[in-house]
């Protein structure tokens, strides 16, 4: 069995290890009946539970009790557990004073729900998602078609939102695809002066950058728990609460009401318990606290100066095997998140993900990443591969992927 190597890069035996992350030292099968180190390049689909995450769950299981109408000790434990989380989110994403944090189960959960309050329009790039695609057709959406540079793609939005006025911009902070960033700020002032609110979907930059929606202009930011090192079903929606307020529930049933007379007329709660019907996801939400507590307690230069070295060290090697192309939107983004996606000319991409995994233990993604008009528009309709990295990532790890790669192009000519 091979074993798990200490960072290399220089980055990290100045300042490693930036977050201890569960799975770390995963032994996984080999297709020849070894076994080896499991490296993990797919954070952007999902990143292990931080082991502060972990602890936590656990700390809080003893407590197992619904929230809110309980009155016994385990309740109030968790109630102030569940409640308290709504601080540690709202500070971590910079949140105004009075903007509301309603939890959900994920980006795609937080996207539907403000796409059922937006009273309006939606403007999207068709770089997007399809959860920040799809959901806004419901009270129509306009596509704009992003340009080979970050600049016109920018212009064209502007286009969009002078030529017809629309209620709100939707943008992804980072693509899932690329890792590019848009420049946030800069959309959130061009919708504002175009009387339209911007929602960001930070799904994969809040795992990466700290993002404060204040600072930044942002209205709505919508995450997911399960790519910000907790595990899956706990996700929020952050922003201003009047449209929630004035729109239809997005479940209808209890906790989300005020009264419900014998007649049957109701009268709903305010945001954010409105959009929080049922009994909640109390030990998911717990963990994504941790989680925002764990990740603001981080060196955070640190972590991004680390995951640049990591990315620009993966880029370069992967780069110079021959017939390997790694995808970009654009020539100017002014920033990127450690993701890389790329293509083995003549290759399914299929094929090149089942031999880093069956033969080196290396878990990569393949497909078109829940992002099909993108992967069209870059020339890849049949897909393409994603290494992405985070926390635990290491450059031994990196080096591990760019040698397999460069075996598997060696071993096909
Ligand atoms: N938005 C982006 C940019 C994503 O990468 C993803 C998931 O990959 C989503 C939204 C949807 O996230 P979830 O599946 O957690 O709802």
């Amino acid at each position: 069995s091979r074993d798990a190597e200490k960072c290399v890069c220089e980055t990290c035996s100045a300042a490693a290890p930036f977050a201890r992350v569960s799975g770390a030292e995963l032994t996984v099968p080999l297709a020849d009946g070894g076994s080896c180190t499991y490296a993990n390049f797919d954070y952007a689909a999902s990143a292990p539970a931080l082991v502060q995450v972990t602890e936590r769950v656990q700390d809080l299981l003893p407590y197992y009790a619904s929230v809110h109408r309980g009155a016994g000790y385990a309740s109030q434990v968790c109630t102030a557990s569940y409640e308290g989380a709504r601080d540690v989110v709202s500070k971590f994403v910079g949140a105004r004073a009075d903007d509301v944090v309603v939890f959900t189960r994920n980006t795609t959960d937080s996207l539907n729900l403000l796409a059922g309050c937006v009273p309006g329009e939606t403007v999207v790039l068709d770089i997007e998602h399809h959860a920040n695609l799809l959901p806004w057709k419901r009270n129509g959406v306009r596509v704009v078609e992003a340009a080979d540079s970050v600049d016109e793609t920018v212009r064209r939005v502007v286009a969009e939102l002078c030529a017809r006025p629309a209620a709100l911009l939707a943008v992804t902070g980072a693509s899932n695809v690329t890792g590019e960033v848009l420049p946030i700020a800069r959309l959130a002032e061009i919708a504002h002066n175009c009387g339209a609110r911007i929602l960001v979907d930070a799904a994969q930059l809040l795992p990466h950058r700290r993002v404060d929606i204040a600072a930044l202009g942002v209205d709505y930011l919508a995450f997911s728990g399960h790519k910000l090192y907790a595990p899956f079903g706990a996700g929020a929606l952050v922003g201003p609460a009047d449209w929630l307020d004035a729109a239809q529930p997005y479940l209808a049933g209890g906790g989300a009401t005020r009264d419900v007379s014998a007649e049957g007329a109701v009268e709903w709660a305010s945001a954010p318990q409105r959009h929080e019907a049922g009994t909640p996801n109390v030990l998911g939400v717990a963990a994504l606290a941790a989680a925002c507590e764990t990740l603001s307690g981080l060196d955070s230069a640190g972590a991004e100066a680390h995951e640049r070295a990591l990315c620009e060290r993966l880029t370069t090697g992967l780069s110079a095997v021959d017939g390997v192309r790694v995808l970009r939107i654009w020539s100017d983004a002014p920033d990127s998140v450690g993701i890389v996606t790329f293509t083995v000319d003549g290759v399914e991409p299929r094929a090149v993900a089942s031999y880093l995994s069956d033969r080196h233990g290396i878990g990569v993604r393949d497909g078109r990443f829940c992002a099909h008009p993108l992967l069209a528009r870059l020339g890849r309709p049949g897909g393409a591969v994603r290494a992405s990295l985070g926390l635990g990532s290491h450059a031994a790890d990196v080096d591990r992927l760019v040698a397999a790669v460069a075996e598997f192009v060696a071993a096909r000519t």
